[in-house]
């Protein structure tokens, strides 16, 4: 952040009087332009003995498979962002979503949620940031081609938890991990 939104003054970093952390503050008017993690809502629609996932059509992880999910929207809940993402990345209306996958990442300040539930009549399309779509049973989902860890762990779980037949809410913290040397 270079310029401040209220005044297009200079901003600098700087801890506020009783505060305890840096802030982007305004030179000129003062203001104080807090950023706060970021919240990712998504579902995980189920049709039969089928999931339905998203072929990427952005970056990152283009070509890569990923369950519908996006940015929350500010004056939504995270329930309709997570109905709505399905919908424009997937053409696809959901019902009885449950709450079912939190995961924390505090090294880039995100938060994801994810939210089981039904894909109404199995109906689905492909929304423009998706190359294709899919429903997917556990033995045909493309398990080496999944966009990202937090994606293919709730689809383990969904799976695992169906043989239960018990769904249990999980909340989890992602630490950074350091990528394998490369020499
Ligand atoms: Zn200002």
């Amino acid at each position: 952040m270079k310029f401040c939104s209220e005044c297009g003054g200079s901003i600098e970093l700087r801890i506020p009087q009783g505060d305890d952390r840096d802030r982007y503050i305004c030179n000129d008017c003062d203001h104080i332009h807090y950023i706060n993690p970021r919240v990712i809502v998504g579902c995980l629609p189920v049709y039969e003995d089928k999931v339905l996932l998203c072929k990427r059509a952005i970056e990152p992880r283009y070509g890569f498979w990923t369950l519908p999910a996006g940015f929350m929207e500010n004056g939504e809940t995270t329930e309709e962002g997570a109905a709505r993402e399905t919908w424009e990345e997937a053409r696809a209306r959901v019902s009885n979503q449950h709450l079912y996958r939190v995961f924390d990442v505090p090294y880039i300040s995100q938060v994801y949620m994810f939210y089981r539930c039904t894909l109404d009549d199995g109906l689905f399309g492909v929304g423009p940031e998706s190359l294709e779509t899919a429903l997917y049973t556990e033995q045909e989902i493309p398990w080496d081609e999944i966009a990202f860890p937090v994606v293919r762990e709730t689809l383990e779980a969904f799976f695992d938890d169906r043989r239960r037949n018990e769904y249990p809410i999980a909340v989890k913290p992602i630490r950074f991990r350091r990528p394998p040397k490369s020499d």
